[in-house]
């Protein structure tokens, strides 16, 4: 077991100390980082991570607890010292680049080198390497202002390693990139810490990029709330075995990143109030809804993986569940398309001619799901609601509350539970139906 690279001990810090803006921004935090790891700090906005980056790269010194970097604390360097551990043991990217615009993209690679003595034709050569690996070198000659962000990034992941540092501080990476270019900067920090066996130390705001790293440090207000181990890399820090037992909480704080410990805990028993599955089986099942939602996989095959044993891979439902399963989902999936149609048409300012065609499919579903027996005044009230809803002019709990609503009074005159049970398929099939934009990381 090596030392810890980065060892913080009850670590307090204090912006404007005895200041009447006095504001400490991190308690008590204690954390050991081992060399070649890869970490996250992970947190809402404003809970304490750029704090702990800036304290770590020695430009924000701790009001109370220890720091120690590689065994030493920067803050007992001599100002050359500092110079050195600033360019040579820590790397740093930021979410904004940072780059210099007045100089090539190849002098600013070069340009932290300056503080290291090398030979100027050696700087050159070493910098144009390094663009060469990540892919930019035909950009050498350009000035920063010209190049995209997912380019100036990998400007950037270059000029950090130029002097070759232990650490690579990496500030909300891809915070201002498009997919593409996360995806190649994410790849070249991974590569980082897997070839070049760099400690990286990443701040994030995106849950998603969390699978790259060893461990996540789950920060809020100022403290490291929990620290989770990704159970999918290698450890390299020692697990205490007696913590580290894997539970469901594991699997949820990967599903609900930002969710604390006690709703994670509310989550799991709520889980298991509603449903019979527990939530790995609820995965295994997700998984299999997704090939179908995408097409990949036919009514059969999906019948095939739900009954198939868990630990053939399947879902493991009895066969009376899955053929439910099937036969819901496919009913959803087919009565969504008319949702769909109806709201390309509303998109398109060109459905007045078909409209009343499906308001009255969707209606005649939404009948059946509700027991069949609508009188005339019920199906035709049913009728407007399905309208208003699809078309966005009523929210689900309005369209609850209206069906339920007595016929005297307007609404269609369900009983209450009826009413629940419908608007809850109606919005299945609506959710299916419309087109989403998500969040795609
Ligand atoms: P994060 O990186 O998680 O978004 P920060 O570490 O930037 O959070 O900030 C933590 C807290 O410290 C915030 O409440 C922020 O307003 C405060 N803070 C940050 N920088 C300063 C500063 N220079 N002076 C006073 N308060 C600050």
């Amino acid at each position: 077991m090596p030392q810890p690279i980065v060892q913080l001990k009850n670590l307090d810090i204090t912006y404007n100390i005895g200041k009447e803006n006095e504001y400490k921004a991190t308690f008590n935090v204690s954390m050991e980082i081992y060399p070649e790891e890869y970490v996250a700090f992970f947190g809402p906005s404003g809970c304490g991570k750029s704090t702990l980056f800036y304290s770590i790269l020695g430009i924000l010194a701790p009001s109370a607890g220890q720091l120690l970097v590689k065994g030493e604390n920067p803050y007992s360097f001599s100002p050359e010292k500092m110079v050195k551990f600033q360019t040579s043991t820590i790397g740093i990217i930021y979410q904004a680049f940072y780059l210099i615009n007045s100089i090539s993209v190849l002098d600013n690679i070069a340009l932290p080198l300056i503080f290291h003595s090398a030979a100027p034709g050696w700087r050159k050569k070493h910098a144009l390497s390094l663009l060469r690996r990540f892919g930019i070198e035909q950009h050498a000659e350009k000035y920063p202002d010209n190049l995209s962000g997912g380019q100036s990034q990998r400007v950037s992941v270059a000029r950090a390693l130029v002097n070759n540092p232990d650490i690579l501080l990496a500030d909300e990476p891809t915070g201002n990139l498009d997919s593409i270019s996360t995806k190649q900067v994410m790849d070249a920090l991974e590569e980082i810490n897997q070839k070049d066996k760099k400690t990286v130390i990443m701040i994030t705001h995106n849950a998603a990029q969390l699978k790259y790293c060893h461990r996540v440090f789950y920060m809020k207000d100022g403290r490291v709330e929990r620290v989770v181990s990704n159970p999918e890399k290698k450890q390299i820090a020692k697990i205490d075995r007696q913590k580290m037992i894997v539970s469901e909480i594991d699997t949820l704080s990967k599903l609900y990143p930002y969710s604390t410990p006690i709703e994670l805990k509310v989550k799991s028993l709520v889980n298991y109030l509603t449903q019979e599955m527990p939530i790995e089986q609820v995965q295994k099942l997700e998984r299999s809804v997704q090939l179908v939602l995408e097409r990949k996989i036919n009514k059969q095959q999906f019948f095939a993986s739900l009954q198939a044993e868990q630990k053939n891979g399947g879902v493991g439902l009895s066969p009376s569940a899955a053929r439910t399963a099937v036969r819901e989902t496919e009913k959803i999936m087919l009565q969504s398309e008319e949702v769909q149609r109806y709201r390309r048409r509303l998109e398109q300012n060109n459905f007045f001619e078909r409209e009343g065609d499906l308001v009255r499919k969707i209606s005649g579903f939404l009948a059946v799901e509700a027991g069949g027996n609508l009188n005339p005044t019920q199906s035709k009230r049913l009728k407007e609601l399905v309208h208003q809803r699809v078309s966005g002019l009523i929210r689900q709990e309005e369209f609850a509350a209206l069906a339920a609503l007595p016929l005297p009074n307007g609404g269609i005159g369900l009983e209450q539970k009826t009413a629940q049970r419908l608007t809850y398929y109606f919005e299945k099939i609506i959710c299916q139906g419309i087109e989403t934009k998500g969040h795609g990381h």
